[in-house]
């Protein structure tokens, strides 16, 4: 098995609806955003897949998150901007625009700060 990662970073605000803390308040984060893809087959080339898909596939949609109030987004107007969260939709959006036979992304990790980050995955 092959793994790939690409890293690239946001930033944002957000406001943790529910929570009870200093998270509630309006405050921002410089995520760093961790996308992982794996497969078992490489082309005949000697890739999995090219970087640059992965870069310009998150690059794109980062950019409608970069630099947001993230609850005023659609995707974030019921379920909380939470680090798992943002994770969470970075993964389905980039598997519906990655996957394919050969190539699956796996996982994406948001961290919101050196020492805290959030990873989604599929068992
Ligand atoms: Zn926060």
């Amino acid at each position: 098995m092959y793994e790939l990662k690409v890293v690239t970073h946001m930033a944002a605000a957000h406001q943790l609806r529910g929570y009870e803390g200093k998270c509630e308040n309006l405050h921002g984060h410089n995520w760093k955003i961790e996308v992982h893809v794996t497969g078992k087959n490489l082309g005949p080339n000697g890739l999995l897949i090219d970087f640059k898909k992965i870069k310009e596939a998150t690059a794109k949609l980062l950019a409608d998150l970069d630099h947001t109030f993230l609850n005023d987004l659609k995707q974030f107007s019921i379920v909380n901007p939470s680090s798992e969260n943002i994770a969470r939709y970075i993964y389905d959006s980039l598997s519906r625009d990655l996957n394919d036979e050969t190539v699956k992304v796996s996982k994406v990790t948001a961290w919101e700060s050196e020492t805290a980050c959030a990873t989604y995955l599929e068992a």
